[in-house]
């Protein structure tokens, strides 16, 4: 079958399954609120719909698929689901993205099921502003997963940061020594206006470029490595041979060669980040529809795709957060940790 592309010419190539939107971390980016309207269980897809979903998706082009969320540990058994992603043979890249929490208890299982990469996040190497900035403990937890991790996935694991000012922008210099010294990837994120972030402002961003000073400052000249993929992260060597990367999703975003679309685990399928609208495939699966009637409703969607986001926010004046908290609680499908980040 052809691949599906949408009317930038982007291709259909990366699915995100948020397979939760419960979450044991508040962080002060995604989470900032005190409470929150949880999607119903009954909505919730089982794993062999969500496997089902994801083989119509590989016949249209998709070839990456990782597991997000809220926290994706968080849903019970997530190695069965990732089992029957790893048995769908168009299916290359089969990865994660966690909080850590609760990695080093499922890594064996993940790993031996067939995950493939593991992204985790880490915002602070210090227990006061981990619990400052996620209102829960747990930065020894999240430290121990990434140790298991290191060992059972050599050369995959990379480490995420979102960098805001006045929380941990004081410790990109110390995370980036920590990723060097047990030769992790780390890639620093710049704080988007995006999902529930309701006390962003451009502010309490810290630039690519801001990113960039800090780390030459300290490291000398960085090279930039000249790729040509879909990856949002820009990637950069330090003269020791220390590769760590950007995502500059606010100041320089990556719409241009943007291939990935989201699943929410409630099985609205989005097309962009930022869109307000989504595709319910929940209703699909659930109301009989075949593989191949659903394969042309995703193909049909996606070859009207138009979204650039990212780029748009950047064309407008005045930024404050992208969406209200009104309009947050009415649709939780709007937030970043429904989502999948
Ligand atoms: N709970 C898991 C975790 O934190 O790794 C997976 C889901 S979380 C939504 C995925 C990623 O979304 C986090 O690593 C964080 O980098 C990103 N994220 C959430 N809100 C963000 C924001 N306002 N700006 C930038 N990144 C954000
Ligand atoms: Fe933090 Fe991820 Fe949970 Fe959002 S979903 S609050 S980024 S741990
Ligand atoms: Fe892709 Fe939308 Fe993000 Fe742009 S804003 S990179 S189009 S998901």
């Amino acid at each position: 079958m052809q691949p599906a592309l949408d009317t930038l010419g982007r291709p259909l190539a990366n699915l995100r399954i948020s397979v939760t939107d419960r979450c044991n971390l508040r962080c002060a980016y995604c989470m900032p609120e005190e409470e929150y309207r949880w999607l119903p269980k009954e909505h919730l897809l089982r794993f062999e719909e969500l496997a089902r979903l994801a083989r119509v998706f590989a016949g249209l082009g998709v070839r990456k698929v990782r597991l997000t969320g809220g926290e994706p540990l968080l849903r019970h058994d997530l190695h069965e689901l990732v089992r029957l992603l790893a048995a769908i043979p168009e299916l290359e890249d089969i990865a994660l993205t966690t909080n850590g929490l609760l990695l080093a208890e499922q890594a064996e299982a993940l790993a031996s099921a067939g995950l493939q990469r593991i992204t985790v996040s880490l915002d602070t190497l210090r227990a006061d502003v981990f619990e400052r900035l996620t209102r829960r403990s747990g930065l020894e937890r999240v430290l121990a997963g990434i140790e298991v991790a290191t060992r059972l996935w050599p050369g995959r694991v990379k480490l995420d940061m979102v960098v805001m000012r006045g929380t941990n922008e004081g410790e990109t210099l110390a995370l980036l020594d920590f990723a060097r010294e047990r030769g992790l990837e780390l890639r620093f994120i710049e704080y988007m206006d995006v999902g529930g972030a309701t006390r962003w402002s451009p502010e309490a961003v810290v630039s690519r470029a801001e990113l960039l000073a800090q780390v030459e400052s300290r490291h000398g000249s960085i090279e930039p490595l000249a790729e040509h993929s879909s990856a949002p992260a820009e990637r950069f060597r330090l003269r020791d041979g220390t590769v760590f990367g950007i995502i500059a999703s606010t100041t320089a975003p990556f719409c241009s060669r943007c291939d990935r679309a989201r699943l929410t685990a409630d099985g609205m399928w989005y097309l962009c980040l930022y869109a307000r609208l989504g595709l319910d495939l929940r209703e699909l699966v659930r109301g009989g529809a075949s593989d191949a009637a659903i394969a042309e409703r995703l193909r049909a969607a996606w070859t009207r795709r138009a979204d650039r986001g990212a780029e748009q926010r950047l064309e407008e004046l005045a930024r404050g957060p992208l969406v209200g908290l009104d309009a947050l609680r009415r649709d939780p499908h709007l937030e970043m940790h429904t989502r999948g980040g």
